[in-house]
């Protein structure tokens, strides 16, 4: 499986558990569980090829929201790319313009030091002072999936080289 903005789907998209038919093509297979997802309509799950290829937009149903600008870039992240893990509707956050990938969920080996961690934080209206005590709740190994994330989570993003994240908690 391969996104643009989202990098290891496998390990941090919500799946379902067991193999199902899409909702939309009937093919079966383990695939996005929908049932969280935003929109007018209501479906269970939805297979790669069909999140991909934009089926969600006729369904009116978003992934990830976001103000809709009609790009193909916001198209493709509302749309196309499988829902942030969180427990509220956490914003996938815009540097410069330009949506970040997703990573994974992050533990204390994502990043150089204390510092490196907290100046990427990108959330909006918190200072990082306010923070500060969330580098001492984050795991200390690397996280294989969403299912190993504790009550606290930061979500790390990338663009060009560049940390980014915003966190959650349940
Ligand atoms: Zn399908």
């Amino acid at each position: 499986m391969e996104f643009r903005y989202f990098r290891d789907p496998e390990g941090f998209a919500l799946l379902v558990d067991s193999p199902q038919p899409c909702s939309v093509c009937s093919k079966v297979g383990v695939w996005f569980d929908t049932g969280g997802y935003p929109g007018i309509n209501e479906i269970d799950c939805i297979c790669e090829d069909c999140l991909k290829s934009g089926k969600l937009i006729d369904l009116e149903i978003e992934a990830n929201q976001f103000y809709d600008d009609d790009s193909e870039e916001s198209v493709t992240l509302m749309y196309k790319t499988p829902a942030l893990p969180t427990w509220q509707e956490t914003a996938w956050p815009l540097v410069n313009g330009e949506f970040p990938v997703f990573e994974r969920i992050a533990s204390k080996q994502d990043f150089e030091s204390k510092d490196d961690f907290l100046k990427s934080f990108s959330g909006e209206g918190q200072e990082v002072s306010e923070i500060e005590w969330l580098w001492d709740r984050l795991p200390e190994k690397k996280l294989n999936s969403y299912k190993d994330a504790g009550d606290v989570s930061v979500y790390l993003f990338t663009l060009e080289g560049n940390k980014y994240w915003v966190w959650d908690a349940n």
